[in-house]
């Protein structure tokens, strides 16, 4: 899917802000929005390393990229880097709200901190990186917000209680605000991956990599970049009418 344009009238480069993009999913639609013309803001918390070398290879496609350091569970960090990607970047066109950590525990051993910890990165991040990008896109009356959920956040893991619940509550979050922001001509969609092969998965044993590929009709586990490839479709105008969905590449694991 290649999108025609990718400039403005004006010819400043459309912009995406891309959070959790210094690896995994993250980092393959940071380099897709970049290899389609895109200026990229990539969002990290820790591993600013990674996204400096990132942000240097997709330099060389000639976009402007950026690195912000940011924990997007913490509003005024968020609203800062948000500031900060306006004044480099001059509009957000589009926002993937991706960065997310995942917990695997016994509900019953579930403490305070761990559930306020998913929640806070996995939902609330969501909320604050979606109120922080609005004043531009209902100014230009022109936007597209993904969310990430997942195949848990549909039909719930056990022992990932605190994790399916964040990420149901993102597909709330997407439905709701697709009904809101329609009539400002902004898009809310979800993008729910199944099992991906990235470093949230990296704990896995290989059998259990296995056995999860066998279950899955298309028999192997998904890759960053079929995931990448939902959110651009979502991104581009290949996907402008769509709101308020879930797309879902998962191998068909939850149909
Ligand atoms: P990874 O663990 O590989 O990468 C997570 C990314 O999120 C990193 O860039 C990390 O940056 C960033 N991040 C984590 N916490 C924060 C925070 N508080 N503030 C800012 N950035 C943060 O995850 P994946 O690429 O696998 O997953 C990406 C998204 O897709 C997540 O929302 C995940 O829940 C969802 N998903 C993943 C699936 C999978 O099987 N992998 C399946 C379904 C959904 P840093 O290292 O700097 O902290």
């Amino acid at each position: 899917m290649s999108e025609p344009m990718t400039t403005t009238t004006n010819s400043v480069p459309k912009a995406a802000l891309i959070t959790g993009g210094s690896r995994g999913i993250g980092a393959a639609c940071a380099r897709l929005f970049a290899q389609q013309g895109y200026g990229v803001g990539i969002v990290c918390r820790k591993a600013k390393d990674q996204a400096e070398a990132l942000a240097e290879e997709l330099a060389a496609l000639g976009v402007p990229v950026k690195v912000y350091v940011c924990d997007v569970a913490q509003r005024e960090q968020v609203q800062a880097m948000t500031a900060a990607f306006l004044r480099e970047f001059g509009r957000i066109d589009v926002l993937v709200c991706n960065a997310g950590i995942a917990r695997q525990e016994l509900f019953t051993d579930i403490t305070e901190a761990s559930w306020r910890e998913v929640m806070g990165v996995d939902l609330d991040g969501v909320f604050y990186c979606a109120q922080a990008v609005l004043p531009d896109m209902l100014h230009r009356k022109a936007g597209k917000i993904i969310t990430l959920s997942s195949m848990w956040g549909q039909v719930g893991a056990s022992c990932e209680v605190a994790y399916s619940t964040a990420k149901a509550g993102v597909i709330g979050l997407t439905k709701a605000l697709a009904k809101e922001l329609g009539p400002s001509g902004i898009t809310v969609n979800c993008v729910a991956p199944g099992v991906i092969d990235t470093e949230m998965n990296g704990n896995l044993p290989q059998d259990i990599k296995d056995e999860l590929a066998e279950e899955t009709p298309l028999e192997r586990l998904g890759t960053p970049e079929d995931v990448a490839q939902a959110v651009w479709f979502l991104a581009s105008s290949a996907g402008d009418f769509f709101t308020g969905q879930i797309l879902a590449p998962n191998g068909g694991l939850i149909i």
